[in-house]
């Protein structure tokens, strides 16, 4: 479903992206993981059409996305879900949600804020309220919500558990389970919560310093030293 072969990206002089090459393919949960300042979320804004590649190929269904504009990438089924949530303050839940719908024009809108609803119970008691007064969990659910709205084919999580506490997490984590089982929604996991995201993915990439430094499946990382000194508290 999705290929990146050798990318490169830089930010001015910083080269924060060095011949990335990762793989996912439909269905599947992939996490990337590595520690502050690796390269995830550089990675995730260059899928998204946030950042442009200065080398290096992005195939999504066969089709080249590099440098594309992030709402063509959006349209073509791609949705990025950022870190640190950023829903609309100032308008409440539902308003999000449809929101998130803006990029289509079918006449499923209402019943896929229904299915959110059904997804998240919590979005549903909440949603005549303001979204800046939701708590942090009910903001990230109302992130994956309004991303969900665009009927995403790949979905791109970045840092979904960054600040919540660990109730929240374990909540978050089977949500992100069963919208893969349900919907069939491809997730690309970025996390620092190792222990979690290997417990929910197939594969990973571990990324240091910009690049790609061990994949494998879920089970090889969890059971690797490398990654259970670095990654998973030893
Ligand atoms: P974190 O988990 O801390 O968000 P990350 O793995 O997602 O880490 P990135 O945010 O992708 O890391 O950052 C990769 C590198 O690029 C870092 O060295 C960071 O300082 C740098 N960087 C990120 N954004 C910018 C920017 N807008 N301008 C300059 N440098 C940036």
């Amino acid at each position: 479903m999705l290929k990146v072969d050798g990318i490169d990206v830089f930010y001015g002089n910083i080269h924060a992206l060095k011949g990335v090459s990762i793989e996912v393919l439909e269905g599947e949960i992939v996490t990337l993981i590595g520690a502050n300042g690796a390269g995830k979320s550089t990675l995730l804004k260059t899928l998204s059409g946030l950042l442009k590649p200065k080398n290096g190929t992005i195939l999504y269904e066969n089709m080249s996305i590099a440098g594309k504009q992030a709402q063509t990438i959006v349209k073509s089924g791609i949705s990025h879900v950022p870190e640190g949530r950023r829903v609309f303050a100032n308008m409440t839940v539902e308003e999000n949600l449809e929101l998130g719908a803006f990029v289509r024009k079918d006449k499923e809108i209402q019943k896929d804020i229904q299915k959110v609803y059904d997804l998240f119970p919590r979005l549903y008691e909440r949603r005549k309220q303001l979204s800046g007064t939701l708590s942090g969990g009910e903001q990230q659910m109302l992130a994956m919500g309004r991303a969900i709205m665009a009927r995403p084919k790949l979905l791109l999580l970045d840092e979904p558990s960054m600040g919540l506490a660990p109730i929240m997490v374990k909540t978050i984590f089977s949500i992100i389970e069963e919208i893969n089982k349900t919907n069939g929604t491809t997730i690309l996991l970025v996390e620092q919560n190792a222990h979690m995201a290997l417990s929910v993915a197939k594969r990973g990439y571990v990324i240091e310093t910009g690049r790609v430094v061990l994949t494998g499946s879920a089970q090889d990382l969890q059971s690797s030293d490398e990654i259970k000194s670095a990654y998973l508290g030893g």
